[in-house]
Formats: C-alpha cells, sequence, structure tokens
C-alpha cells in the first residue's frame, strides 16, 4: 500500500500503539513528513519515528487531531470495503440489541468509524461526517449505506459545530429520498415523534434509552418533575410506569408542544402538563411556591463543551443539583445526569456530594446508568465515556 506516512516523534507514540485512535498535531514528526504536505482528509499510513506500521487513517493538517486511524491491518484503508465492513459489524451488535430498528447504527471512532454517526429510524438514517477525512467519502457511506439498509431517506445532519474545526461547512441535505418532516421512534413500548430535520442531534437522545427504562422501577404514584425535557423522553416513560403526574420543563417551546403531543400519543396527557422556562429559574421559583416532588430527573445539556469551561461547567451542575434537590423530601429520588466528557464520573459525583451538604441531605447511590451499548466505549479514549446517570436517594 503506497500511502505517504505520517512518522509519529520517537517516544511520543506509546499512547497510540496502546490503542488510541488520534495522533495530536505535537507528535507528528514535522522533520520526517511535515503536516503542510497534507490536505485536509488525506489518507496517510501512520508510522513510528523508525517507520514501524502502526496503522491506516487520514490527515487533518489543520487540526489538533492531525490524524485518526481506521485500521491497524496492514493494508486495510478507508474506503468502500472497509466502510460496508465496519457498517455491517455496526448492524450487527444493534440488531442482537434491539427488537426494533430505532437506534445508534454508527458512533464514530467506537465503532471503528472516525467521523462518522448515523442514527437510525427506522426507514430513515440520519448521517453525520464530523471530519474532513469521513467527508472524502461521504458518497461511498451513503452507498454502503444504501447497500447495507435500502433506506427510504436518508439525511445528512452536518449542521455540528465541531465541523468547523475541520473546516467544514455546516448544512443539512436530504441525499435520498423527500425532505422528512416528522418520524417516530419507539422506545419501551412508547411511541415518540421526531423532527429529523429540525430535531436537536439528529432529532432523537437514544443514549440515555436504557436509563430512562430504569426509571420506570421508580414512578408508579409519584410526582414527577422532568427537567430539560426535550421531547418528554423519560416523562412520558414515566407517567406510563404509573407516575400521577409529570411536569416537564424546558427553554423551548416548540420542543414542549411536541412532549405534549408525544404524551397525547401515547394516551397519558392527562398526567403531563410541560411549563417553559429556564431550568434554574425554575426550580427557584417552584421552591419559592413551595413545591415538593418524588422524584426529579435532569438531563441537561453539556455545560462544559471545552476544558477551559470545566470550572464554570461544574459551578452550573453544582447549582443546578443543589436547586432540584430542594424540591426533594426525604426518601425522595434524584435521577441526575451529565453528558459532559470532561466531567469525569468521580468529579461529578463530589459535585453531587456538595450540592447535597449544602441542602442538609445526604444521599445514597441507587443505580448508575451509562450510555446504551449503541453508543459503545472506546476502551482507549476517555472522551467516548460521556454519559453519567446517577439514581440516589435523598435522605
Ligand atoms: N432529556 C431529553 C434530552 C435533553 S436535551 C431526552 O431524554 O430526550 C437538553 C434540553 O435542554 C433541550 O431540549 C434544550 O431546549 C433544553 N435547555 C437547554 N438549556 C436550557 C435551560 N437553561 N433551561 C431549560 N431548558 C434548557
Amino acid at each position: 500500500m503506497d500511502l505517504p506516512a505520517l512518522y509519529l516523534q520517537r517516544h511520543r507514540d506509546r499512547r497510540v500503539r496502546a490503542g488510541h485512535p488520534w495522533v495530536f498535531s505535537n507528535e507528528v514528526d514535522m522533520d520526517k513528513a511535515p503536516l503542510s504536505t497534507f490536505r485536509p482528509g488525506d489518507a496517510a499510513a501512520i508510522r513510528t519515528a523508525s517507520g514501524q506500521w502502526i496503522g491506516s487513517g487520514y490527515v487533518n493538517p489543520h487540526s489538533l487531531i492531525a490524524a485518526r486511524i481506521v485500521s491497524r491491518v496492514a493494508e486495510e484503508q478507508l474506503g468502500p470495503a472497509l466502510l460496508r465492513k465496519r457498517l455491517q459489524q455496526a448492524l450487527a451488535l444493534r440488531e442482537r440489541l434491539f427488537d426494533e430498528p430505532f437506534y445508534r447504527l454508527a458512533f464514530g471512532e467506537s465503532d471503528d468509524l472516525p467521523g462518522l454517526v448515523v442514527d437510525r429510524y427506522s426507514d430513515l438514517l440520519a448521517v453525520q461526517l464530523l471530519t474532513a477525512g469521513m467527508e472524502r467519502q461521504r458518497n461511498e457511506v451513503l452507498a454502503a449505506l444504501e447497500t447495507l439498509l435500502k433506506p427510504q431517506t436518508v439525511v445528512l445532519r452536518n449542521d455540528v459545530a465541531s465541523r468547523t474545526l475541520e473546516g467544514l461547512a455546516s448544512a443539512i441535505e436530504v441525499p435520498l429520498g423527500a425532505a422528512p418532516t416528522l418520524v417516530e421512534v419507539c422506545e419501551h413500548g412508547a411511541v415518540f415523534e421526531v423532527s429529523p430535520l429540525q430535531g436537536q442531534k439528529t432529532g432523537w437522545y437514544f443514549d440515555q434509552r436504557p436509563n430512562r427504562a430504569r426509571l420506570a422501577a421508580y414512578a408508579r404514584g409519584a410526582r414527577v418533575l422532568d427537567v430539560f425535557s426535550y421531547g418528554g423522553a423519560w416523562g412520558v416513560q414515566a407517567a406510563m410506569a404509573g407516575a400521577h403526574e409529570v411536569l416537564c420543563v424546558d427553554s423551548s417551546r416548540a420542543v414542549l408542544d411536541q412532549a405534549k403531543r408525544n404524551a397525547a400519543r401515547n394516551q397519558i396527557d392527562d398526567a403531563l402538563a410541560v411549563h417553559c422556562g429556564d431550568a434554574f429559574e425554575t426550580l427557584k421559583q417552584l421552591r419559592a411556591a413551595g413545591e415538593r416532588f418524588d422524584i426529579v430527573v435532569l438531563d441537561p445539556p453539556a455545560f462544559i463543551r471545552r476544558k477551559k469551561d470545566l470550572d464554570a461547567g461544574v459551578e452550573a451542575y453544582r447549582r443546578l443539583n443543589r436547586l432540584a434537590l430542594g424540591l426533594l423530601p426525604r426518601d425522595a429520588f434524584l435521577v441526575t445526569s451529565s453528558c459532559s466528557s470532561h466531567l469525569r464520573r468521580d468529579k461529578f459525583l463530589e459535585v453531587l456530594m456538595q450540592a447535597a451538604r449544602s441542602q442538609h441531605r445526604a444521599l445514597q447511590i441507587l443505580e448508575e446508568g451509562h450510555q446504551g451499548p449503541d453508543h459503545p466505549v472506546h476502551p482507549a479514549l476517555s472522551e467516548s465515556a460521556y454519559l453519567k446517570v446517577f439514581f440516589l436517594r435523598v435522605l
């Protein structure tokens, strides 16, 4: 295979050789092969300083992540055959795990498909090409998906902020089929409407699915507050599991309208109310009004998107959880999440304990949740284990 080589500096190759899929720009041996000789998305052979093969991958000279490894097998490189093989592998896992065709089909590096995300809503596939290297394979990716799944519709949700770092434009396109308005997603016996063109991410947060299923065990007869509710995924599940009253809070009127429709669709609309407002303000108002809940679910957007936001983000998690604890009497439950990969599990727990202490509360950890298995974790890439959920009892 005659790929141009990218060499790692001597003594700076251990992490990559141990299995990490990224080469950072300061690890590249610029004397042997300057990054400037590569264009964004060019394929390369990643080699040690002495020329030993590590893997094939693709390069972006403008990104801090200078190269991503696609395969460690000699002669294997990104292209139609490898894409088909990897997507097939990814599909086999999901088909084993799920009875119905609703899931994240491909989760980037964790499925050995760096820069590619695919969500499946039955006959509709929502695709995200996150890197210059994967963008180059656009037609090959679409062809592989069509061969494998024969979808009716494919949507490209390339309106992702991280594409800017790769020098790529933000765009939403419909390369196959007619522009969809709404599709359905089925989860634990409930049905939800999803807007694949306008929804957040590709319309649905598949990652919380197993955790929402666990909520059912706590929900019977409960009064539930679903904060950052989006389309009511947690709240509707809670009501279907017997919660007698659910209040969904979100700052977006449009998603709350969707939550109401989702409640009606599942015939629990009598039990579900919505409130449009800022979560922090709403929690304060509920407290001032003397409201109490048996369960509060917190599923906020990532408060820490970049490392430099760590302190401010940690403070936001602390404040949010403190406010939620203020609405929970003893023996009530707090189900609290963080999807910020920069906030490690132990730090999150420390923040929760601080929040509890400030409210003169103690906590029991009943269960811990993670992203579902359609978002596999790459064992060498700690960022890929991003979702932490604690099911807590308040004492
Ligand atoms: N719990 C949802 C996903 C939540 S996504 C699920 O399981 O599907 C985060 C949600 O938080 C979005 O719907 C967004 O509109 C909302 N949001 C973001 N900032 C907010 C704020 N300050 N107050 C209230 N809602 C907010």
